[in-house]
C-alpha cells in the first residue's frame, strides 16, 4: 500500500532508539524526511546516519532534551514544514502511590503530558493553515488499563489522552488527524529497566522474568519497534483520514477486553 506521504516532514521526538526510533525508520521507508531528537547525541547521529544510508531521505538531528522550551522550538524550527508530528519521550519511574511527590508529578506531566501538548500548539496552527497534518503521541497501555506501579505514567498521560480527544474534534475538519499509539510490552531498552526489578524482586534472570511476562500476553511474545513504526506510519498516511481521537492499543491482546 502507498501511503501517499513521500516528500513530507515529520518530527519524531525521543527517536535515536525504541519505539521512536521504530516510528522514525518506518516514516523514512516511506520517503518522509525527518527531524529526529533524543537527548544523547552520540547514539541520535548513529541512528541518523543508518537512516539516511537504509532510506535516502534528509534527516536532521536535534540533540537535547525534548522535555524543555528551547529543545522543542529547535525541533520545531529544524523542519522547513511540519507535516506529520510524533511526540514520545522517555517514561516515568516505577514506584509506590505513598512516595511520589508534587516534584515527581511535575516531572511526569511535563514529559508525558504538557510537552506533547505544547508541540501540538506548536506546530497544529501551520497544518490548519495548509489543510493538512497528522499528529500520533505515543503514550501507553496504561491509560486504558492502569499499571499499579506506574502511577506517574497513568496519571499524566491520562491527561494527555483528554486533550487529544477535544483537540482532534477540533482540528478534524481542517484535514488535520490526530491519534494516540497505546504500547504494551514491546522489546526495547524500556522493557529491560522494567523487567530488572521484578527479575530482582523474584530472584530470577532478566530472561526468566521476560517468559514469565510473555506467559501473560495472547501473543506470548513482546511486540517489536519495527511493527510499532508500521503502525505510527499508517497513522500518519493518506488513509488515516477520517481516524479521528483514537487510541490504538498494540500490546498482543495483554489487555483483556471487549472494546
Ligand atoms: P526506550 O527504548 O528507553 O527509548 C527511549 C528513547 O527516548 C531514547 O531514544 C532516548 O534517548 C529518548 N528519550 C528519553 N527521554 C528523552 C527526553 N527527555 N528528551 C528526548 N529524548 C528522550 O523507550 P521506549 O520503549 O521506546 O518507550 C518510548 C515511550 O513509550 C516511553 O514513554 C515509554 O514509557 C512508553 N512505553 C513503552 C513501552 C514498552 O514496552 N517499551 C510500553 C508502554 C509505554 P536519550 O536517552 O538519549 O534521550
Amino acid at each position: 500500500m502507498d501511503l501517499g506521504i513521500s516528500g513530507k516532514w515529520a518530527i519524531v521526538c525521543a527517536a535515536s532508539k525504541g519505539l521512536g526510533r521504530g516510528c522514525a525508520a518506518a516514516l523514512a521507508g516511506e520517503g518522509v524526511n525527518l527531524v529526529i531528537n533524543a537527548r544523547g547525541a552520540e547514539a541520535l547521529a548513529a541512528t541518523a546516519a543508518e537512516l539516511r544510508s537504509a532510506h535516502g531521505g534528509e534527516v536532521i538531528e536535534v540533540a537535547g532534551d525534548i522535555t524543555t522550551d528551547t529543545v522543542r522550538r529547535a525541533v520545531v524550527e529544524a523542519a522547513p514544514q511540519v507535516d506529520i508530528l510524533v511526540t514520545n519521550a522517555g517514561g516515568p519511574p516505577p514506584g509506590m502511590w505513598s512516595d511520589w511527590s508534587r516534584d515527581d508529578f511535575i516531572t511526569a506531566m511535563d514529559a508525558n503530558m504538557l510537552t506533547p501538548i505544547a508541540l501540538m500548539q506548536a506546530v497544529l496552527p501551520g497544518m490548519i493553515e495548509r489543510g493538512w497534518g497528522r499528529v500520533v503521541n505515543i503514550t501507553s497501555g496504561s491509560v486504558k488499563a492502569p499499571i499499579p506501579q506506574l502511577g506517574l505514567s497513568n496519571t499524566a498521560r491520562t491527561g494527555l489522552t483528554g486533550f487529544v480527544a477535544g483537540t482532534a474534534r477540533q482540528v478534524a475538519e481542517k484535514g488535520v488527524v490526530i491519534n494516540n499509539l497505546l504500547p504494551g510490552i514491546h522489546a526495547t531498552d524500556r522493557a529491560n529497566s522494567l523487567d530488572g526489578p521484578v527479575a530482582e524482586q523474584k530472584g530470577i534472570s532478566i530472561d526468566e522474568a521476560r517468559v514469565l511476562r510473555q506467559a501473560t500476553i495472547p501473543a506470548r511474545r513482546y511486540g517489536s519497534p519495527e511493527e510499532f513504526g508500521a503502525t505510527c506510519a499508517f497513522l500518519c498516511s493518506q488513509h488515516s483520514g477520517f481516524m479521528i481521537g483514537q487510541n490504538v492499543l498494540l500490546d498482543g491482546g495483554a489487555i483483556n477486553a471487549t472494546i
